[in-house]
């Protein structure tokens, strides 16, 4: 009993520890609350059940992102997502834009399995989500929050998250990727420069850009990404649209879209309004055949 007692112990303090480490990563209530939301994942144990024997192995380069009238509602919520098919081919670029509360970010959130579908099935490279284990499923993905959390920390800290073993050469040479070059010029700590709480004062555009460095890092073959809303400034938009650009490279890409010169160059558009998909293709197909994709453009879709 003692030993059982004591394995508990184990088990449960490091926890603790890992969930006090990363609350400490985040920034503001709002991720607090999003952390919360993750821990509370409803099945997420789930994945003890056994691989059933139909599961592919999963094959290494950028994968196919497949929603297949995919419906979802939060626990204890009403539906939020109604029937919602499209695909994201392999190696291309898809924007997700539509009206605050269209049901976005959630989408991103069933990739990544913070909540399982309610109906239909969401697929990656033709294999059900619910059918891979969960490391290996978010091994394929990366996920770039709305709202990047930075490390109270030094930028080699912050970098090192997804990466252990980069060398700074490496670290030096991603971060001129996405536009961050001059962090690490701006004082004589290099890389060792603390950005964090009491630290270089990162803007939102910067804090944004750190996370697409931490993507580019871990190399996933997919990644998911909620741009911020926020209006940037000329030079930081540009940045950002740059470091996308460099995410981009022999990746498949599904962004929630905020900003008109991101959704241009997308491969397709889905607009999302009240949870269904209204419209698909692309920008020019889209301003002559939607009329909301057409008000959202005029608006620069900046919006929730
Ligand atoms: P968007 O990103 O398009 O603005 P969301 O995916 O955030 O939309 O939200 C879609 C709907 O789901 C909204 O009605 C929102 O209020 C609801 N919602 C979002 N997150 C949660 C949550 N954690 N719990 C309950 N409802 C949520
Ligand atoms: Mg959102």
């Amino acid at each position: 009993l003692v030993a059982f007692v004591m394995f508990l112990f184990f088990l449960v303090l490091p926890l603790g520890q890992a969930v006090h480490a990363y609350t400490q990563l985040q920034s503001g209530l709002g991720a607090l609350a999003r952390i919360e939301e993750i821990l509370a994942v409803p099945g997420e144990g789930a994945d003890d059940r056994p691989a059933p024997v139909t599961a592919r192995p999963v094959a290494t380069g950028p994968a196919a992102v497949e929603f297949d009238r995919v419906g979802f509602g939060y626990p204890g919520g009403p539906p939020v997502l109604h029937e919602v098919s499209f695909t994201v081919p392999a190696g291309t670029r898809t924007a997700l834009v539509g009206p605050s509360g269209a049901g976005k970010s959630t989408l991103l959130a069933l990739v990544e399995r913070f909540y399982e579908v309610t109906g239909g099935t969401l697929r990656l490279d033709g294999v059900d989500v619910r059918d891979l284990p969960r490391d290996a499923l978010r091994a394929r993905l990366g996920y770039v929050e709305q709202e990047a959390p930075v490390l109270a920390g030094t930028l080699r800290d912050n970098l090192l998250i997804t990466a252990p073993d980069a060398t700074d050469d490496r670290l030096r040479a991603v971060l001129d990727e996405v536009n961050l070059g001059h962090l690490a010029e701006r004082t004589a700590d290099g890389l060792d420069v603390q950005v964090g709480e009491g630290g270089v004062l990162l803007s939102g555009g910067e804090r944004q850009r750190l996370a697409i460095a931490r993507a580019l890092l871990a190399g996933p073959p997919v990644l998911l990404l909620d741009e911020p809303t926020s209006n940037l400034d000329a030079r930081n938009e540009a940045a950002l649209r740059r470091a996308i650009d460099a995410v981009a490279v022999r990746r498949t890409l599904l962004i929630v879209a905020h900003r008109l010169s991101t959704v241009v160059d997308a491969d397709q558009i889905v607009v999302l309004d009240g949870g269904r998909v209204v419209a698909t293709g692309t920008h020019d197909e889209l301003t002559s055949t939607s009329p909301l994709y057409r008000e959202l453009a005029t608006h620069q879709l900046l919006v929730g």
